[in-house]
């Protein structure tokens, strides 16, 4: 069957793509120019011909997907702008709410074979600013962010106008299967993947081109670029992406798979990545080029402020074991070293 995956040239679909292919389906992958498609060529071409790359240069066109759903049978719709760097909020919140409405409009008038629709969706659509620990779950929803960039507009920081545009994507399309539900013969399931790391087999030119979550733990760990008190008191939850291509993989399989699912595999303070460096033996890199340890952090007292319920990840895609922090941070290490 033919699965299609949109922006799938990015850090996360490609290994979407990658096992979807090694899984033997074939996909059709959306790219916003077709130079963009060279390189993924050179990357799958000894997993045989059963890639197939389109063009949609504007996501955010009515019927920009009206051809590329034509003749699937599942949908993973992965492109959204990723980056805290947004002055206008419409610039990360336009192209979330058209591009993901756009693909289920061309879904519903054009997709007469598919049967799942995954979504991409983040934890960033759960929290909420926190002093004590929370374990959020699906039921929990980021209004607040969209309350602050309501507020604040151009003045809300990057990553509040960020989390904004996931979470009100993520409920436009339940909105939209809610108002449908009549006429779809599909079903909508969102993934929710917090803090996203491992090493990457998409396009990079350089350490710093590296996507969102990436270009910060490089630049924390390699770079100094947060203060030591930082380290010890901020963080969140994170999964090695080969665990999350998996989970998409997964959603699109398991017919009982539906709504919001969360996968991670455990929440993090910045310092416990830099323990986890430290204790690399071999090291990819020399040690004194990781950020120093700080004697004072005890991971064992530390406190972690988002906690996220995996219950129904585990039930319902059957992921149970997740990639070690030590496994993710050396394959990821090693890739940035390689890169240059
Ligand atoms: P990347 O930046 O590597 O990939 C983003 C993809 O979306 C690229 O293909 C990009 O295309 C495309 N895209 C971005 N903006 C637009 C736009 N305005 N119109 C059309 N296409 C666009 O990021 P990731 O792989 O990390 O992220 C993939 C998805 O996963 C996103 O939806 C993100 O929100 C979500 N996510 C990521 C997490 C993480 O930690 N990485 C955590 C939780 C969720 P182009 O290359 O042409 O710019």
């Amino acid at each position: 069957s033919t699965v299609l995956v949109t922006g799938a040239n990015g850090f996360v679909a490609m290994w979407v793509v990658r096992k979807l292919l090694e899984e033997g389906y074939h996909v059709r992958g959306t790219i916003r120019s077709a130079s963009k498609g060279d390189y993924m060529r050179k990357v799958f071409e000894d997993l045989g011909d059963k890639l197939e790359l389109v063009v949609v240069p504007d996501i955010e066109k009515e019927g920009a997907f009206d051809e590329a759903v034509k003749g699937v049978d599942a949908v993973v719709h992965m492109a959204s702008p990723y980056h805290f760097g947004a002055v206008d909020p419409a610039e990360l919140i336009d192209p979330a709410i058209r591009g993901t409405l756009s693909i289920l409009q061309s879904a519903l008038k054009y997709g007469t074979n598919i049967r799942r629709i995954v979504i991409t969706t983040s934890t960033a659509a759960m929290v909420r600013p926190t002093n004590t620990p929370i374990v959020f779950t699906e039921d929990d929803w980021n209004d607040a962010s969209i309350q602050e960039v309501k507020e604040k507009s151009r003045d809300a920081p990057g990553y509040i106008k960020y989390f904004a545009s996931k979470t009100l994507a993520e409920r436009a399309a339940f909105d939209f299967v809610e108002k449908n539900k009549e006429s779809i013969g599909w079903d909508l399931v969102t993934i929710a993947p917090p803090y996203i790391f491992g090493p990457m087999i998409n396009e990079l030119s350089s350490p710093s081109s590296a996507n969102a979550s990436l270009a910060e733990w490089y630049q924390a760990i390699l770079e100094s670029a947060k203060s030591p008190e930082e380290l010890k008191t901020s963080g969140n939850a994170w999964a090695d992406v080969r665990d999350i291509a998996l989970a998409h993989v997964r959603a699109i399989q398991q017919p009982e798979a539906e709504g919001r699912i969360t996968v991670s595999a455990d929440s993090f303070n910045w310092h416990d990545w830099v323990d986890v460096v430290h204790s690399l033996n071999p090291s990819p890199y020399p040690p004194n080029s990781y950020v120093q340890s700080d004697p004072s952090y005890d991971p064992k007292t530390a406190v972690r402020l988002l906690n996220f319920d995996t219950t129904k990840a585990r039930r319902v895609l059957g992921i149970d074991k997740y990639i070690s922090m030590e496994q993710s941070a050396r394959d990821m290490l090693e890739d940035f070293r390689s890169r240059g």
